[in-house]
């Protein structure tokens, strides 16, 4: 920098340290989910500093230096490649990389190849960015969210996966359509696994507080089912259907995540469909899925003890038993 282009202020401190540390993340896999999530975060100010890691350097490099470009049109942000290493500091770390789904395939059958990932890149998570809160993102997030509580001995609330976040704005998307009014008034959840086993809870579905369906045994709807319950088959089948068109789901998975991290990093006490470990709820143990959960700087700190109908109870503990199933084939040794 030429010395003529700036005088410095008579008394101005040259070591001087902000008070305050910027707000940091490391985002894992710089494929089309990673950096949704960047590109997100970066434009709605989420982080202050971001470092992309992932094995395809130059693919990393081009998305960094694209995502650069930008700066002169949002908030101060650094963002740079990296490795672990450079993530020291970090308040988070989302992990995004692995295998996706290719046409056809389930969120499950991915588990075998993500696991094998895992197991090299959690440990390395821990020891270079300790005091990190693990997002995982990653298919079949419950079971990633579970191997990564396991391979990483973290504290429970440490370890978030983005669980159904997705699928709920999928629905709540939809049913807002249906009834024309904007989907941030329309209070949803899906809860469960992020996958086939996932389950719509009706009996809680309302609009400023007036339920659309009575949570009574019969499941009795206010409104007319036949034209509203095909909307959780949309849901359901949205990424198969996304990625038949276009080869992966992001944009959406990408502002989810954003919401995530802003819960976090900004102590909100946000309630969101994260994915958990859960060791007590309606006879569900040792499992991560998602309920709705309290998200806040612990991570997760508490979740919402949901009153279901005879039927959601079925589905959930289902769902669980589909997880548990899938996991206890899993080999977790190094
Ligand atoms: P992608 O193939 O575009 O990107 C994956 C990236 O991971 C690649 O760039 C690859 O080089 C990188 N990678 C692989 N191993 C790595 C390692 N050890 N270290 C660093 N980087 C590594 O895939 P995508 O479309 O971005 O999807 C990523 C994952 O996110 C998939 O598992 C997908 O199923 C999942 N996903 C989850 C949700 C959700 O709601 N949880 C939504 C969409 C996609």
């Amino acid at each position: 920098m030429p010395e003529s282009l700036f005088t410095t202020v008579s008394n101005s401190n040259p070591d001087f340290i902000p008070n305050r540390r910027p707000r940091k993340g490391v985002i894992v896999g710089a494929g089309q989910v990673g950096m949704a999530c960047a590109y997100s975060m970066l434009i709605q100010n989420t982080l202050e500093e971001i470092v992309i890691v992932d094995v395809n350097t130059d693919k990393l490099e081009g998305e960094v230096m694209d995502l650069n470009h930008g700066l002169p049109f949002v908030e101060p942000t650094i963002i740079r490649s990296g490795t672990l290493a450079d993530g020291e500091d970090a308040d988070i770390v989302i992990i995004t990389a692995g295998a996706k789904q290719k046409p056809g395939e389930s969120r499950l059958d991915l588990v075998q190849r993500n696991l094998e990932i895992f197991k090299g890149l959690i440990p390395q998570v821990v020891n270079y960015c300790s005091k990190a809160i693990l997002l995982i993102v990653t298919n079949p997030v419950d079971i990633m969210t579970y191997i990564s509580l396991k391979l990483s001995g973290l504290p429970t609330a440490s370890v978030i996966g983005s669980g159904t976040v997705l699928d709920t704005a999928r629905f709540r998307y939809l049913l807002a359509e249906k009834f024309q009014v904007d989907p941030r008034s329309l209070h949803a959840y899906i809860i469960g696994e992020h996958g086939d086993s996932e389950v719509p809870v009706w009996s809680k579905v309302n609009i400023s507080g007036m339920r659309l369906f009575e949570d009574e045994a019969n499941d009795s709807p206010l409104e007319d089912a036949e034209n509203i319950k095909p909307i959780f088959q949309q849901v359901k089948n949205a990424a198969y259907e996304v990625i038949q068109r276009k080869g992966a789901t992001s944009y959406a998975i990408g502002l989810g995540v954003t919401q995530i991290v802003q819960a976090v990093l900004r102590n909100q006490n946000r309630v969101l469909t994260v994915s958990s470990l859960i060791n007590s709820f309606e006879g569900i143990e040792d499992v991560c899925l998602s309920l709705p959960a309290v998200v806040n700087r612990q991570g997760v700190s508490r979740f919402l003890n949901l009153t279901l109908t005879p039927t959601e109870k079925e589905q959930l503990q289902n769902s669980a038993k589909v997880l548990r199933q899938t996991m206890e084939k899993l080999d977790l040794s190094p």
